[in-house]
């Protein structure tokens, strides 16, 4: 195969179609919604090939569309999972002044329908939905990039970070308060892709990579993200550094970015499931996240973006039965126990570039990367690197876990997620264990939400149970999910994003309660 420098790809492949926003302004301007609109109706009117669906619609009111291109084309989830290839859902702009996932997003459909090899054979191997700007409202919000993303290297014009109800769509993946994340969530449910891909732009330090990236990071998740994290992922960057000459490397930041500091390490980011990535990590699914590096210039990390997911799907790819398989024993897998809390775990030595900073001094701005300025020197320097997360507290997985007719909230959100809900139809009485609250904090406000941990333990307690009540088996494919989202004591779960604060009381027990073994009671299950 030919080693097509980037920049070939970019200026030939248009000539074939339409261009981006991004590549007529030469990379000084970036698509608005509209603009992604149109671009994928010329598609369309090319013959393209591709077929374009609405995911739903914003705070704002703007449709949000996706796409599904194979070759041929699927008619369907079914279809799409009996053809035997990856199914592999890309996600651009979550943040909406993070540009570049939705510019590489819309080139790479062009290139793999209209262009030329050898992009264009990979839509032979792959079924691909792409979100292009996810996060329409905040696409359009434009604005000077300097107060939209501060430190970002261009457009001058960017969106800002959260949809048009002020949310961050990448912290709302448990709690679900946007019309964006749930729709989301629905099309996830059905055609349950194997891989998850969500483009975004970094925010801090200064190194040596145009490109970072992450699995899964909640250690629930499965062997499909250690798969990912121990193989995809370092086959990938060995690939874009052969073919094209680019740096990338696990995501993370320096945990001082003082020159004379840096052999402190590098440091992942948060393993919950309120971050999209993580939330598909625990849903048993393959699962990545891509950081464009916000220092390097705008077409710099288009391409970055754009080889990267070139070389994810080229990997997919080829190792299809491999993926389906680890996939299928995800789903199939019973741990005895989910993990609530975790930490960093152990590092691992290597190597990392990191650019060289000197104080900003006055001005500097706050943060902790901000007061630095980069000297445009960069050194490779051997530290720890720390970028996984091991149990710090687990509980034993109950057979079901049962809630009062009240908490309906809870079983329409726990829906939303893909999970299971059945409803009692007859009462019924046994052993069972309630949560004995000790402790309650409450922390400052956060996306609208003062979140809650609990302290306590389960103890054992006859329960009575009425018709009405929900039922939660953890017998059921996302059972590790819906265990980690109704444990009190979870570090994100439904407890954390105030769905039971009028029920929980220190000393007292909570008002979810759990069985060890299979209910034995008539039950339906909720559309
Ligand atoms: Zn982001």
């Amino acid at each position: 195969m030919p080693r097509l420098p980037l920049l070939g790809l970019l200026f030939a492949a248009p000539l074939a179609a339409q261009q981006t926003a991004a590549e007529r302004s030469g990379f000084t301007a970036t698509s608005s919604h509209a603009e992604v609109v149109a671009f994928l109706d010329s598609l369309q009117r090319l013959g393209a090939g591709v077929r374009v669906g609405r995911l739903g619609t914003s705070p704002e009111g703007r449709i949000i569309p996706y796409v599904i291109a194979s070759r041929p084309l699927v008619d369907g989830p079914a279809e799409a999972h009996r053809s035997g290839k990856p199914v592999v859902y890309v996600q651009g702009n979550i943040h909406g002044g993070e540009v570049e996932g939705k510019e590489a997003a819309l080139m790479l459909l062009r290139d793999l329908t209209l262009g030329a090899a050898p992009v264009r054979g990979l839509l032979d191997s792959v079924v691909l939905i792409v979100v292009p700007v996810y996060n329409a409202d905040g696409n359009d919000a434009f604005g000077p990039g300097t107060r939209n993303r501060p430190g970002q290297l261009g457009p001058d014009s960017a969106g800002r970070r959260p949809n048009g109800q002020g949310l961050d769509l990448n912290r709302d993946y448990v709690k679900q308060e946007a019309p964006e994340t749930r729709a989301s969530a629905r099309l996830l449910e059905q055609w349950d892709p194997d891989l998850f891909l969500d483009l975004h732009t970094t925010n801090g330090s200064y190194h040596g990579y145009v490109l970072t990236y992450a699995p899964g990071l909640n250690p629930n998740s499965s062997p499909a993200n250690d798969y990912v994290r121990d193989r995809l992922l370092p086959e990938v960057r060995s690939r874009v550094r052969a073919r094209y000459r680019q740096e990338i490397f696990s995501y993370g930041n320096f945990r001082n970015a003082d020159p004379d500091s840096l052999h402190l390490g590098w440091e992942t980011y948060d393993p919950r499931p309120r971050f999209g990535v993580n939330w598909m990590g625990m849903r048993g699914r393959m699962a990545i996240l891509s950081e464009a590096y916000s220092h390097a210039d705008f077409r710099t990390r288009v391409s970055a973006s754009y080889n990267f997911v070139v070389e994810v799907l080229r990997f997919a790819a080829a190792e299809p039965a491999t993926i389906r398989s680890l996939n299928l024993a995800a789903t199939r897998q019973r741990p005895d126990s989910v993990i609530l809390r975790s930490e960093l775990g152990p590092p691992v030595r290597m190597e990392v570039i990191a650019e060289l900073t000197e104080p900003a001094g006055q001005g500097g701005g706050s943060g902790p990367f901000t007061r630095r300025r980069p000297t445009g020197r960069f050194r490779t320097v051997e530290m720890p690197v720390f970028d996984r997360f091991v149990a710090a507290r687990k509980e034993a997985i109950p057979a079901a876990y049962l809630l009062p007719p009240q908490h309906a909230p809870i079983a329409d959100l726990l829906r939303s997620q893909g999970i299971e809900v059945r409803r009692l139809l007859s009462p019924w009485q046994g052993a069972g264990e309630a949560f004995r609250l000790d402790s309650l904090t409450v922390q400052p406000l956060f996306e609208g939400h003062r979140t809650i941990g609990v302290e306590g333990a389960w103890r054992p307690r006859p329960v009575t149970v009425r018709p009405g009540w929900f039922v939660v088996s953890t017998d059921q494919r996302l059972g590790v999910l819906a265990a980690y989202l109704l444990e009190p004591a979870s570090e994100d779960g439904l407890v954390t994003w105030n769905l039971l604060d009028r029920d929980l009381r220190r000393g007292q027990d909570a008002p979810i309660v759990r069985i060890r073994q299979p209910l034995r009671a008539s039950t339906e299950l909720l559309p």
